[in-house]
């Protein structure tokens, strides 16, 4: 049976409570579809500092270097706030990011049907169910380029420069298209070609790489577009691909859309498909231990894990089709209608039931 090795890294807050329902349901999922996981725990963020002294011990990298894949929970809180800014837990967590190599950020903006009325997008835009990944580009571009002040006849300036070189451009597109191989087959690669000479490079350089997926749909936006269509035509992507900067405000745009942040799910991909898998929400230190937190974006993320890097794609399906089904029985109380049809539940009752539907 083939086992896969995960590391763990359940973090502060409610961290540890909602990675402990997503191992669950990891475990149920390969019950169900024949393969194991051999979990490594290993400390992140305040639990680091508390545990080992800094909030990202060397161990931690290995045992990450050493999986499969890694699911993180989350870092940070108020006890750990007064230290400097490389001491904080939040700087584990850029670290570790760095440290794995993960130049790939994916977004998921999906809709579960039972969650309709939580969208603030009109039902008729949404029609039954919405699914978009956003790709972006993580470790280049506008936020890692060339930077500076200068003051000439006393009036001060400021410039950032957005660069990209082919082999970045060719390896995030590579991620996107293969992403949409295993979805809908259709790739909207945004850019703002129309002004920018970086731009122009990257939409040429998609364009080439498409050559080698011949069986997905490649079409170019730009930017500004993109952001319009998204609240006026969800509907029409399937996987968006964009660079670092774009990246960061389309895929805020694009999770905004399903609702609630307890739902939202992520991957960072690095070579051969190694992937770090987390909510996209923080440790919410204001309800840790209550038994409050939504768990699903957790188990979401866990997922992705099952389609993105363990190449489990029917196991991922069941794991997104048992968090619907949960959808129309049960509500952690940040997602809970009052007169609706579904039962209030904790944390652990929640992953309980995804694990009940599977
Ligand atoms: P947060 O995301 O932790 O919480 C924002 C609000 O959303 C809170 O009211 C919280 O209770 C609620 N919330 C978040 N996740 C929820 C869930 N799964 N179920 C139900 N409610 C949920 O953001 P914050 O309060 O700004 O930050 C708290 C700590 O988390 C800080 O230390 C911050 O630095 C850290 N943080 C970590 C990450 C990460 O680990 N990736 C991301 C963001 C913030």
């Amino acid at each position: 049976m083939q086992t896969y090795e995960i590391t763990v890294l359940k973090g502060d807050g409610i961290g540890p409570e909602i990675v402990d329902q997503a191992v669950k349901v990891l475990d149920k999922a390969g019950e169900k579809f024949g393969f194991s996981l051999h979990y490594t725990r290993a400390y992140l963020g305040g639990e680091a500092i508390d545990e080992k002294g800094c909030p990202l011990p060397e161990e931690t990298v290995a045992a990450c270097k050493a999986a499969d894949a890694v699911l993180l929970g989350a870092v940070g809180g108020p006890k750990w706030d007064s230290l400097s800014g490389d001491q904080r837990p939040e700087a584990g967590l850029l670290g570790i990011r760095g440290a794995l190599g993960l130049f790939a950020n994916l977004r998921p903006a999906v809709i579960f049907e039972p969650l309709k009325e939580a969208s603030p997008i009109k039902a008729e835009i949404i029609g039954d169910a919405l699914d978009i990944l956003v790709v972006r580009e993580l470790t280049g571009g506008i936020y890692f380029g060339q930077r500076g002040r200068e003051t000439v006849d006393g009036v001060e300036s400021a410039y950032d420069t957005e660069r990209y070189s082919v082999p970045e451009i060719e390896r995030i597109a590579r991620v996107g298209f293969s992403m949409a191989q295993k979805r809908g087959k259709k790739l909207c690669s945004v850019d703002k070609a129309n002004v920018l000479e970086s731009s122009r490079l990257w939409r040429a350089t998609v364009t080439r790489v498409a050559q080698e997926y011949p069986d997905v749909e490649l079409s170019h936006m730009y930017v500004d577009n993109c952001a319009m269509q998204l609240v006026r035509n969800p509907k029409q992507f399937d996987v968006i691909l964009t660079s670092n900067i774009f990246g960061d405000i389309l895929s805020d745009e694009a999770s905004m859309i399903s609702g609630s942040i307890g739902m939202l799910a992520s991957a960072s991909l690095g070579e051969n498909q190694f992937g770090l898998y987390e909510p996209i929400h923080g440790s919410a230190p204001d309800i840790a231990g209550t038994g409050l937190a939504n768990p699903l974006a957790t188990i979401l993320s866990a997922g992705m894990m099952l389609k993105y890097t363990l190449g489990q794609p029917e196991a991922a399906q069941a794991v997104e089709d048992a968090v619907s089904k949960a959808l129309t029985q049960a509500r952690t109380p940040d997602i809970y209608r009052e007169g609706g049809a579904q039962k209030k539940v904790t944390c652990e009752e929640m992953g309980d039931l995804v694990c009940s539907l599977l």
